[in-house]
Formats: structure tokens, sequence, C-alpha cells
């Protein structure tokens, strides 16, 4: 019970570590477009349907995407609703996703909707991947894998891992690597964020052999 306690409350720290969810921390007012339970802004609209056109799965799903100011550490970051989490059954569960709004770039001020279109594709379609992994969990295994989420590198590595296999899996290969390329290979991430991306996440060889492994499953 301590144990279950314990990881809540990490859980929900974790949920709740950047802002209060009540104050949207946009300047300006987002335009949100509504289909089948998803609500996201109308910048990405394009890139957020392309991705979950990969995902049948999430159909009827409820899932908001919003925009941020900053998320430590990441550019997108999925998690389930806290509440909903504890109150309402697995099937009834709801997500969000949490979308940086902006970046700064050597050049200036860079908006999440000028990220090119494949790489931003690749990028929901992780997050995606995470959706697609939570909801596949029990509440107790969410708040145990949740707890041990933050205190080890080992499960981030195995959560990471899953997220792209699931959307590999899917069949969106090339927009994976495409925005794993877009960050290794783009002078003005932080080195910190890049090597994080290397040393957590799938590399360009393993996405490409996993994309491989699956064709070969296939025929
Ligand atoms: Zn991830």
């Amino acid at each position: 019970m301590i144990a279950i306690l314990l990881s809540l409350f990490l859980l929900s720290s974790e949920v709740e570590v950047n802002q209060d969810d009540s104050v949207p921390d946009e300047p300006k007012k987002t335009e949100y477009i509504e289909v089948d339970n998803k609500r996201f802004p109308v910048e990405i609209k394009d890139a957020v349907i392309e991705a979950l056109a990969y995902f049948p799965e999430l159909a009827g799903v409820n899932i908001d995407f919003e925009y941020k100011e900053k998320i430590s550490g990441a550019v997108m970051q999925a998690q389930p609703r806290m509440l909903t989490l504890l109150v309402t059954g697995k099937e009834k569960r709801e997500y969000r996703i949490k979308i940086t709004r902006s970046f700064e770039f050597e050049e200036g001020e860079v908006l999440i909707e000028d990220v090119p279109h494949d790489a931003l594709v690749g990028w929901i379609g992780h997050e995606l991947g995470h959706i697609m992994d939570y909801k596949n969990r029990s509440t107790v295994n969410l708040m145990h894998f949740g707890m041990k989420y933050i205190l080890s590198n080992k499960r981030l590595t195995e959560a990471e891992i899953a997220a792209d296999t699931y959307a590999i899996s899917c069949g969106m290969g090339h927009q994976i690597l495409t925005v794993k390329n877009y960050i290794l290979h783009n002078e003005n991430f932080k080195e910190s964020y890049k090597s994080k991306i290397r040393d957590l996440y799938m590399s360009p060889i393993q996405i490409l052999s996993l994309q491989e492994e699956l064709k070969e499953g296939e025929g």
C-alpha cells in the first residue's frame, strides 16, 4: 500500500512538475480543432492527423495536445491524465501530449509548426507510441512504471524504446528516423539534449534494423 501511495505521489509530481494545469501558459489564445475525442492546435493539425492515421487502435481515445512554453528536458511529453487513471476504467482513460510551443534557436525563435513536416509527424508518432504503451498497462502497473521511470534510466530507455517500437510497427519507421536525424544533426539543440537522445533512445541504426525485421516478418 505504501508503495502504491508513494508511486502515486511520484507520478503526480511528475505530471505536475512544471506548471499548473489550470493556467494555460501560451501568451495568445490557441485555436483548437476537435475530432474523434482529440483536441489539437490548428497550427499542427496536418501533422497530428497524419500521425494519428497510423494508429487505428487510438480511435476514440481521448487525447489533448497542449502547448507549453517549456517542458524540462523534452520537446513533447505524453501522459495519462491522473484523475482518469484513478477513477475510470482502462478503456476510459484520458491522455495528453504536451508540446513545446517554440525553440530558441541560433537564428531566432522557431515555432513547432516550422519543424520539417516528416520530423514533426515522427515526433508526434513517438508520443502516440507512448500512449499505446500506457493504454496496454493496468493502472497499478502504470503507477509503478511511473515511479521507476522517474528513478531509473533503464526504465526510461525501456519506455522510449517501447514508444518508438509501437510507432515503427504501425508503419512510421521513416518518420521516426527523420526526427532522430533532425535532432542529432541539428546544431541548435543543446549537446545535453542530444546526448540524452543518443544514450536513452533508439539509435538510427536500431530503428533501421527494427524496420527491416518487421518487413521480413510481414513478407
Ligand atoms: Zn518518449
